[in-house]
């Protein structure tokens, strides 16, 4: 299977998280809603608990957090589900980014098909969306600014703190989609300034399948989000479903892990980082996007005269990487974001993304070098 270094698509699960996941399955497989027996109190125990670890790692209140399937689920709840109110009190205007994943960027086309002004800020050439870009577009029907916290492509941090901090105590609503930055940057999560988080656990050892929407209280006022699927109730009557008391036990000790060992984990990833770059060295290449306001366990490269694709066909068995589409599309499409940054056709067609963890440790990189040596010949 070679060795895997495509964590920015998922992570693998953390020991202890599958730990306590399978010991929730044997011994506490109650449902959290049943409150006539002990069994639905223990599970909804379980949940309580795990709520409160990702409180914790977000510096929030746990009545703040809704869980959902994923960031992808969570992305539609804040969109969809403010669209709603945003349509009866006549604000329509959504200020996003055209780097944004597809799963802000589909619900943004459908609204705009409903009658929502959708705009999309540029990206630079490095990666990033220019703040001063988002607020200078903000009017007095705008709804709603999403911009993500890291970009998963490139692994760009961009400038929410910024937004955040220009867009508090306005009526406009900032949600950031922080799937790639839950609990790897989190002093910086727990600063910024937002009204909605989505935030997902197989991205960080969790299991996949579980996920959450954040929705702050400000002045005892949530969000005004209506919900988009209707049933028993739960979560607020904003995710009605049965809970997987399970997934959400494993999710909180991913969160509770991240809490302890994040500052390590970015140090052992920063390592990692600093010897891919050493070693891309030997063949030509280029970064996409700025390696300074990164991620520190993500890179994304383009090999002049190296086809991505034909890349990782010849490393197939031996290094797993991928490129832009491949986690959205089983067809090859050129990459959205990199082609959002401007950057030419060949260079996109060219570029593979390059992602690992805090165990990764140092990774041999030769049959990459070597594969882009033949590959150039
Ligand atoms: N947003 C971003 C930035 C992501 O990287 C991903 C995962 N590829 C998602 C949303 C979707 O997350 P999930 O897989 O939890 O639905």
């Amino acid at each position: 299977m070679g060795i895997y270094l495509d964590y920015n698509a998922t992570t693998p699960i953390h020991p202890e998280v599958l730990e306590a996941m399978v010991a929730t399955y044997r011994e506490n497989f109650g449902n959290a809603g049943s409150r006539t027996h002990v069994f639905g109190q223990k599970a909804n125990q379980a949940v309580e608990d795990a709520r409160e670890k990702i409180a914790r790692l977000l510096g929030i209140d746990k009545r703040e957090i809704i869980f959902t399937s994923g960031a992808t689920e969570s992305n539609n709840l804040a969109l969809f589900g403010l669209a709603e109110w945003g349509a009866k009190v006549g604000k329509k205007h959504i200020i996003s980014s055209s780097i944004e994943h597809n799963s802000v960027l589909e619900p943004l086309r459908v609204l705009s098909r409903r009658g929502f002004d959708v705009e999309l800020v540029p990206a630079s050439e490095d990666g990033r969306v220019d703040a001063d870009d988002v607020i200078g577009r903000v009017r007095s029907d705008t709804l709603l600014v999403s911009v993500m916290h890291a970009n998963n492509e490139t692994g760009v941090i961009q400038p929410v703190r910024e937004i955040g901090e220009s867009l508090h105590g306005s009526d406009v609503y900032f949600h950031v989609d922080a799937a790639q930055t839950f609990g790897k940057l989190v002093d910086e999560l727990r600063e910024l300034k937002y009204d909605l988080l989505s935030i997902s656990a197989h991205k960080v050892y969790g299991p996949q399948g579980i996920g959450a929407l954040i929705t702050r209280i400000r002045g005892f006022r949530r969000p005004p989000l209506e919900p988009i699927t209707y049933g028993g109730g739960q979560e607020g009557g904003l995710r009605p479903g049965t809970l997987p008391v399970a997934l959400i036990a494993g999710f909180g000790v991913a969160a509770d892990l991240a809490s302890k060992h994040h500052r390590e984990w970015r140090d052992n990833c920063l390592a990692v980082k600093n010897h891919i770059l050493s070693a891309l060295a030997e063949v030509p290449h280029v970064i996409n996007g700025t390696v300074e306001a990164s991620l520190p366990n993500c890179l994304n490269v383009s090999f002049p005269g190296v086809d991505s694709e034909a890349l990782m066909l010849v490393l197939r068995d031996k290094i797993a990487i991928s490129n832009g589409s491949a986690c959205t599309s089983a067809k090859y499409e050129p990459s959205h974001v990199l082609a959002a940054m401007g950057l030419p056709r060949q260079r996109i067609e060219q570029a593979v993304r390059i992602s690992w963890g805090f165990s990764t440790g140092p990774v041999d990189l030769k049959p990459l070098i070597e594969a882009v040596r033949t590959l150039r010949r």
